[in-house]
């Protein structure tokens, strides 16, 4: 048993309470791999922004469980060696779906746990995530739960539609629960591909799609029953039409790729919404930079010199993230 404590992480419940009360939101970036995690690490500690730092359950199978446990205690020294003199940083398991999987993070220094149950009865979701709840208070290991379905594909969660969360619903379920925040749908979705072409509009001088609008009704009325809660919002890539452009120029195929408008983000971010989940927008980052690269630069074959194009991309969006959408910037002094 390894207290994250010890790695010097730190749980989210500070953070979500000043996030909230200060209306912002705090960056949870997923990360497999070492350029991911020097990229978000640089860009937290010239920000000085608190940051979940995010493994999903696949991640932990590309990357091996140990290896990603042992990288996130060194991203904590290497925080302070940028400078960053108390790095805020959590460590999060991303849509655990089993009680053994949130035990076995939590029993190995995670600071944070995701538990899953949103695919099941609602009865079935309370208990599952007040048994996660009840061990992982015992060593202050703060728990999200989800509430309503996303769409989309993310590692190994799917959901061909989405069901916004039910705001009826949602003080029985944090009471009885436990949970310290909740995930909900309102909305937004996982992948490259939120939204079809039939679901959006077209911008007819860009031919590029315009998606849907988010639900903020639904994320009024949540707040409304449960003033204060941390409330977080996966899937919030924005799918920045300039990166697909790259990768399209370059030999990539992701057509109509679109994501969540920055705009509407901004305006979660001032809400309850104290965490936006990003994924997507690293991969594309990373990919453009080095199709790009490879583009022009065929002779090359050392893989530091196309990764490093890349980790450099991926720190400049982590550092828009913070500074223009999300407003964490600051707030890690
Ligand atoms: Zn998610």
């Amino acid at each position: 048993m390894v207290s994250y404590k010890q790695l010097g992480l730190v749980n989210t419940r500070e953070m979500f309470a000043k996030a909230v009360a200060g209306g912002y939101a705090i960056p949870a970036f997923n990360f497999n791999n070492m350029e991911q995690l020097q990229a978000i690490i640089q860009a937290s500690a010239e920000t000085k922004s608190p940051v979940i730092l995010q493994v999903s359950k696949g991640a932990r199978k590309y990357a091996n469980a140990t290896l990603l446990r042992y990288m996130a205690e060194g991203a904590v020294e290497y925080a302070k060696e940028l400078g960053w003199e108390k790095p805020q940083i959590v460590l999060h398991l991303d849509h655990g779906d089993t009680f053994e999987t949130c035990k076995s993070c939590i029993d190995s220094g995670f600071s944070s746990v995701m538990i899953d149950g949103s695919s099941l009865p609602y009865e079935e979701n309370i208990a599952l995530t007040k048994k996660v709840v009840e061990y992982a208070h015992q060593f202050d290991v703060t728990v999200e739960a989800e509430l309503g379905v996303l769409a989309g594909v993310e590692d190994e969660v799917s959901a061909a539609e989405s069901h916004y969360t039910k705001p009826e619903e949602v003080i029985d379920f944090a009471t009885r629960s436990g949970c310290d925040s909740l995930a909900i749908s309102i909305g937004t979705s996982h992948g490259a591909y939120k939204f079809t072409p039939e679901q959006c509009t077209r911008d007819p001088k860009t031919g590029k799609l315009v998606p849907p609008p988010l639900a903020f009704s639904v994320l009024h009325e949540v707040e409304a029953k449960l003033p204060g809660f941390p409330i977080v919002l996966h899937g919030s890539s924005s799918v920045p039409q300039e990166e697909v452009d790259t990768i399209n120029a370059h030999g990539g195929k992701l057509p109509d790729a679109v994501g969540i408008p920055e705009e509407q983000l901004r305006e979660a971010a001032k809400s309850a919404v104290c965490k936006i989940n990003i994924d997507s927008d690293s991969r594309l980052a990373m990919t453009a930079a080095i199709r790009k690269h490879f583009d022009e630069n065929p002779g090359h074959f050392d893989p530091r010199q196309y990764l490093t194009p890349a980790r450099d991309n991926m720190k400049k969006m982590y550092m828009h993230k913070i500074v223009n959408v999300l407003g964490s910037n600051g707030k890690a002094e």
